[in-house]
């Protein structure tokens, strides 16, 4: 039998020490970056074993690789007030704190360093950084004291697909409860995958919170796929929403969880109704990255067209197959989709299965969702 794809750069990071060494100074960290330490510590963004410092962010920033020449589309980083970071130096330790005062993790310090606005023309408008404030980051190594992720990691994911007899997967980062576009998407690649793993971000996509589009996957999954080949993960980070670097840093994450199939949507970098194509201009650019990156990364990208439901076809299609015209095609984007699951208003089932459809405007009806 075969085996999984191995991690990127050969070995799954595992940051995770039980020793808690009392460090001298700590600093409160928000949800947002207890979740990238979790990815860091579980391995999703294996080789990395730290926050990024000054040489590792010019580096990925100015060419896409790590020090090392490894490719790595995505700064780390982790943002510190100024007036604490000017106390700190070279080889101190921070223990890092969740906002109750628990300790996290503990970081030893490389380097302070500050954006430099070289590196800006290097994101492009697409990519939203640095955050306007502070602009001052620590780069270090971790030590990790809690687990975060437990039941998620990278490990026990790969763990119980390979006890299924499953070694190859593809992967999708997505905010979608499975409409029928993604559906599709997926009918596509397990046809030749053994199974496909889903991350979900946990944002308020559509107006409807992660564990109830979690949901929503699952009824899909049991009326019409077979519900064992397709696994879900739901969390608060991911690399999706919008920017074309964070569209490959999920190739990375999806390929330290053992994917070697990359399945893409032009939704992913932004462009959502693109009719009939992908011809935007992220798409083309993620495209284009890909086509350098995918080869080091030793994983396949799928980059679907846009899919939409043709009468003519009389199914889901893209304009790779359909040769009908405009008055056949039923075009309908997410944005819609998601104004109307919000208004309480059944969408199209050819877009989203009636099943899916209940269960979400179960809740929408309810005077769960915004505006009831
Ligand atoms: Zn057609």
């Amino acid at each position: 039998m075969g085996e999984l794809l191995p991690p990127y750069g050969g070995t799954l990071v595992s940051l995770y020490d039980e020793g808690w060494e009392e460090p001298p100074v700590t600093m409160p960290v928000g949800e947002n970056l207890i979740q990238i330490i979790g990815a860091l510590a579980s391995g999703a963004l294996s080789p990395l074993r730290g926050f990024m410092d000054r040489e590792a962010s010019r580096s990925v920033v100015e060419e896409m690789r790590l020090p090392g020449g490894l490719p790595f589309p995505y700064p780390i980083w982790l943002p510190v007030p100024p007036l604490f970071a000017r106390r700190l130096k070279e080889g101190d330790r921070v223990g890092l704190q969740d906002t109750h005062g628990n300790a996290v993790a503990l970081l030893e310090v490389h380097d302070v360093f500050t954006f430099d606005p070289r590196w800006k023309p290097c994101l492009g408008p697409e990519d939203v950084f640095p955050p306007r404030y502070p602009h001052v980051f620590l780069g270090g190594t971790l030590k990790v004291v809690r687990r975060l992720w437990a039941g998620d990691e990278p490990y026990s994911v790969r763990e119980l697909f390979f006890r299924r007899g499953m070694t190859s997967l593809a992967g999708k980062a997505l905010r979608d409860p499975l409409f029928r576009d993604t559906e599709y998407l997926l009918r596509l690649v397990l046809e030749e995958e053994d199974g496909v793993l889903l991350l979900l971000y946990d944002d308020d996509a559509f107006g409807l919170p992660a564990r109830l589009r979690a949901e929503g996957i699952r009824r899909v999954l049991q009326s019409y796929l077979p519900p064992r080949r397709v696994e879900v993960v739901v969390r608060p980070w991911w690399p999706v929403g919008g920017h074309v670097r964070k569209a490959l840093l999920g190739a990375v994450v999806l390929r330290n969880y053992g994917c070697r199939r990359i399945l893409y949507h032009p939704d992913d970098v932004g462009e959502d109704g693109v009719p009939g194509g992908r011809g935007g201009r992220n798409y083309r650019l993620l495209e284009s990255w890909l086509s350098h990156f995918a080869h080091h990364l030793e994983v396949t990208p799928f980059l679907s067209f846009q899919v939409y439901f043709c009468d003519g076809c009389g199914q889901l299609t893209t304009s790779r197959t359909c040769p009908h015209g405009p008055l056949e095609k039923v075009m309908m984007n997410r944005e819609r989709l998601g104004r109307l699951l919000q208004a309480g208003v059944t969408p199209p089932p050819q877009y989203v299965r009636p099943e899916l459809a209940r269960y979400l405007l179960g809740w929408t009806r309810g005077g769960r969702g915004k505006g009831g």
